[in-house]
Formats: C-alpha cells, structure tokens, sequence
C-alpha cells in the first residue's frame, strides 16, 4: 500500500499518493438524479450525529457544527515516514499534514444553500478557528478548506459538509496567485485582487450580488461556465483576519449566491468550493486577498464541463460561454430558495 507525497519534475508540484484510501466509504453516485426526497437522518451515514464511523469511534450528538479528522486521511500524522527512496532523478517524501471533515449541520437531508443565515455564520467562524489552529503546526504549509458538492464532482455522501487538508506543501493553485500577488504589490504598491475587483466595479457586467463589505462576481477570465468569486471588500490573507461584522457580510453574500445557484435550473446545483488563503509557511503574504471560488462542472442541467485535450491535455482552459452572459443569469436568479417557496405555496 502506498501513502506518500511524490514530485512531479515537469510540473514541479506534489503528487499526493494515498492508495490507502480505495477503501473508504462510498454511499453516493448510484442513483442519477438525488431529487427524490432525503431523510433528514440516515442510521448508516458517518456524518449523521451520534453514528458510528468506519474507525469505531462514534460522531457527537451534535447540534450545529462538527468537526473531527478524517478516519480515510490523505495526509496524516500517522503516515508512514520510512519509505523506499526512489530511483535516479525521482523524490518522495511523507505525507505530513492533518485532514478533517467539517459537518455543517447536523440533517443529513439540508445542503449550505438551504441553511438559515446564523447557520452559514456558525460554520464561517469554524472555518477561521481550523485555519489559525492546522495553520500553527510547524508541518503544516497552507490549510486547504474545499466542499465538493453534489454526485457530479463525486461527493460520496450527500450530508453537508466540507473538508480540510493542512499540508507539508502549498497548493499549486495557491502558490501560484501567492506569487502572482507579491509581485504585484512589489511592482506596483497595490494588491492585485484589489485590482481585479476594481475593475470588476467598473464593468459592472460581472457583479452578481454585494453588500457593504462583500461582493460575488463571475470574474472577467472565468474557466467554468458558472465560476464566481466570494470575497470581501478588503484585502485579509486568510478568513481568520476578518471582523466580525465582514464575516457576517460574507456570510450573506455567500448564501445569497448559493440560492442563485440551485434557483438557476431547481436542483442542488453542485460545485467545487475551495476557500483561497495565504499560505501558512511563515512567508510574506500581506499581498495575498482571501476569496472563495465555486468552480461548477455543468454549462447546462445535465450537461457536464469535460475537462478534455486543452484543459487536461495542455493545462488551459477553454471556455464555451462568455462570462457577461452566465453572470446576468446568476444575477436575475431569485434570492429566495424554491425548496422554501415551494414549502410556503399551499398544496
Ligand atoms: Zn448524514
Ligand atoms: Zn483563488
């Protein structure tokens, strides 16, 4: 069994190798379409509350939010450190780090969308407490919080929530924009995502919702028909460094975008969810602008994003929409779920 990090030399990234974890639970992706009615709670889910997990250990009767280390980890205190060197040019290394699972609420049959404003501010305070707590470990290089949503990005369990992985290693997406961020605060004195959002005020075509200290846009060079960007106004690094009153800000936002989401065609509208925040290996990262991307697979209902030749192949994407046009959509869809209007209409 395999369970180290291996380099990539052309692409000069980590390759995480947990072949250890073809095993872990799997209760999502048979059925074709999961509009059909969800028990709020499930006796073999491993996220429902008071359930046992895979490990033996049993989950709190937990009452908003709850979090606990993943039984299946990617990367873990516990993985092996005495491996095989490979040969010539080749490196590997342990996979150090700490994977979690954060469950956002205790019915399995709820999604992020479909939770009560105070709901989606409990979780955006658990998410600062995990990113200062993972971040502080010497190991650790960058905390990556991320939700996949729904059977087409391969969520295994539909009961909501996300997950972290706090790694030896920053992400390449991460380190990328970290990168790209100092040097434009060296070159220029300003923070590019300051810039970006500049710019998107003054198109405007590309803003789908705000309030005073947060803002939702489908950004000017999105890959995916419905990516949109969360963020708020000032620049943070990291969701920890928000104040109360921007993290409630962003909490409406978020949620407002969420509803979007699932009124665009009615359905549990799934997604990619990473949270982008400055690494966590002691670097200068004043010029890095926390956010949050969706990253949606479908262009239209049942209609997939195939990642194929150019994006696959080559490592770009191409993009069979124009971000103008899917923002309006997003931005003409109602702020109000349809599961709760449904529920109101008699009959
Ligand atoms: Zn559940
Ligand atoms: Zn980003």
């Amino acid at each position: 069994m395999v369970w180290e990090e291996r380099w990539h030399p052309l692409r000069e990234e980590w390759v995480i190798v947990a072949a250890h974890r073809q095993n872990r639970p799997w209760s999502g992706g048979i059925v074709e379409h999961a509009e059909e009615a969800v028990p709020d709670y499930v006796s073999d889910c491993y996220l429902c509350p008071g359930n046992v997990r895979v490990n033996g250990q049993y989950n709190d009767n937990y009452a908003s939010t709850f979090v606990f280390d993943n039984d299946m980890p990617s990367v873990s205190p516990e993985a092996p450190q005495d491996l095989a060197t490979p040969v010539g040019i080749y490196r590997n290394r342990s996979a150090q780090g700490v994977a979690r699972v954060v469950c956002y609420s205790p019915h399995h049959s709820l999604t992020l969308a479909e939770l009560e404003p105070a709901e989606v501010e409990a979780l955006l305070s658990v998410w600062p407490d995990q990113y200062r707590e993972l971040g502080s470990r010497p190991e650790v290089k960058h905390v990556l919080i991320f939700e996949n949503k729904g059977e087409a990005v391969g969520v295994s369990n539909p009961h909501p929530h996300c997950q972290i992985y706090a790694t030896n290693f920053v992400f390449k997406f991460i380190e990328t924009e970290a990168r790209a961020s100092a040097r434009h605060l060296q070159e220029t004195g300003r923070v590019l995502f300051q810039d970006i959002l500049l710019a998107e005020q003054l198109d405007g075509r590309r803003i789908i919702c705000e309030n005073e200290t947060a803002i939702a846009f489908m950004p000017y060079f999105a890959r995916y028909a419905y990516e949109v960007f969360v963020a708020p106004k000032e620049t943070h690094p990291h969701i920890a460094a928000l104040t109360d009153r921007e993290r409630r800000d962003l909490a409406d936002v978020l949620r407002r975008v969420l509803i979007k989401f699932d009124n665009l065609w009615q359905i549990p509208f799934p997604y990619v969810m990473p949270l982008h925040q400055a690494p966590t290996d002691g670097g200068d990262h004043r010029g890095f602008h926390f956010h949050i991307e969706f990253h949606p697979p479908l262009r239209r209902p049942n209609l997939l994003k195939y990642l194929a030749g150019p994006e696959i192949g080559g490592g770009n994407f191409l993009s069979d929409t124009a971000p103008e046009e899917k923002a309006a959509e997003l931005r003409e869809a109602c702020d109000v779920h349809y599961k709760t209007s449904r529920d109101r209409q008699p009959g």
